[in-house]
C-alpha cells in the first residue's frame, strides 16, 4: 500500500508516559479535532496544521525508538483527535501495530459507535486494543478519574466488542435467511 502521507501533523511524542494508560507507554499525539469540547485542555491541538508534517522517515524513527525500548507496555494516540484525519492516521496506526506489535491505545472525541458506524474510520478499529472514547464533558468532570478526563468516558476493549458484533451480525444475517426461505416457500 502507498503512503498516503500529506496533511496529517504530529504535535508531540512522549517515549515513555505512565498517565496515558496502563503500564508504560510511548504517546503520539497528532493535531486536529473538530470536537471543540467546552472545557477542553488543549485548544491548540484543534488546528490540523498544529506541529510538523508527519513523513514515513518520522514513521520510521517512531517504531526504531518503540521497538528499542524493552520497557514500553504499549502506545498511546491522543491529540487533538487522531481519527480526524482517518486516512492518514489509519497508515500510521497500521504500521506502528504491525511493526512494534505493542498494545496500543487511542483517546477520541468520538464514540466506539460513531466510529464503528462510520464506513470510512471503522477499519481502523482492528488495529486497536484500548479506546478512551467520547467527548469531554465538563459537567462529568472528576478529577479522581485514572487515565480519562469525564465519567461519559469509557474504556471501550475494542477487538471483544469487534468480535461481539461480528457474531450478532451473524445471527442476524441467519435469520433474515431462514425467514427468506419461509417466505419463499409461502
Ligand atoms: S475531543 Fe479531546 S482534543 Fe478534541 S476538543 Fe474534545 S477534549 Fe479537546
Amino acid at each position: 500500500m502507498g503512503s498516503p502521507l500529506g496533511k496529517l501533523h504530529l504535535m508531540k511524542t512522549y517515549p515513555e508516559t505512565i498517565v496515558d494508560g496502563e503500564g508504560f507507554r510511548y504517546s503520539i499525539y497528532l493535531a486536529g479535532c473538530r470536537h471543540h469540547c467546552p472545557g477542553c485542555q488543549n485548544p491548540e491541538s484543534w488546528n490540523p496544521l498544529c506541529g510538523v508534517l508527519v513523513t514515513d522517515s518520522i514513521i520510521d524513527d517512531i517504531i526504531s525508538a518503540i521497538n528499542a525500548n524493552d520497557f514500553l507496555d504499549g502506545v498511546t494516540f491522543s491529540g487533538g483527535d487522531p481519527f480526524f484525519n482517518p486516512e492518514e492516521f489509519g497508515y500510521f496506526l497500521h504500521r506502528v501495530k504491525k511493526e512494534t506489535k505493542k498494545n496500543i491505545w487511542c483517546y477520541t472525541g468520538y464514540t466506539f459507535e460513531e466510529l464503528y458506524s462510520d464506513e470510512v474510520r471503522r477499519p481502523l478499529l482492528k488495529d486497536i486494543d484500548v479506546l478512551v472514547d467520547g467527548r469531554f464533558d465538563q459537567s462529568k468532570y472528576n478529577p479522581e478519574l485514572r487515565f480519562r478526563g469525564s465519567e461519559n468516558q469509557r474504556f471501550v476493549k475494542v477487538q471483544e466488542e469487534l468480535r461481539k458484533l461480528r457474531k450478532e451480525e451473524k445471527k442476524f444475517e441467519k435469520s433474515s435467511s431462514e425467514i427468506d426461505e419461509v417466505s419463499h416457500a409461502c
